[in-house]
């Protein structure tokens, strides 16, 4: 069934609590990690605990958990207090765009100067 835990999937399994990951926040419907290799002083990532392999299909399947995404990723911005300054949340679709999970998930990067556009 769509949205169903993958067995082979990194993020199911920190979801799951099978792998562990510093967890910054928790909802009902996603949690928030830091970047294992931090691109910039804070870069945390927010995931659904449903399974979709990109934001496309998570926004197709299931809108109101997408729109918790990108609830909690402006609470981590202001928790990490990156707001002021400036921050960017991204959703790399594809390979070719450097995804390399594929469960959905937003990256948020703050803390430095962004360039635009990213490489
Ligand atoms: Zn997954
Ligand atoms: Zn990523």
């Amino acid at each position: 069934m769509a949205g169903e835990p993958q067995a082979d999937c990194l993020f199911c399994k920190i979801v799951a609590g099978q792998i562990p990951a510093t967890v910054v926040r928790e909802s009902e419907t996603t949690v928030a990690f830091r970047d294992i290799n931090p691109q910039a002083p804070t870069h945390v990532l927010v995931i659904p605990k449903v399974h979709y392999a990109d934001a496309a299909s998570l926004a197709a399947a299931e809108p109101a958990v997408a729109a918790d995404i990108l609830r909690e990723a402006a609470q981590v911005a202001a928790d990490e207090k990156i707001v002021d300054h400036g921050y960017r949340v991204v959703f790399n679709t594809g390979s070719g765009a450097g995804q390399t999970v594929f469960h959905a998930h937003a990256h948020v990067l703050g803390g430095r100067g962004l360039q635009w556009p990213p490489g």
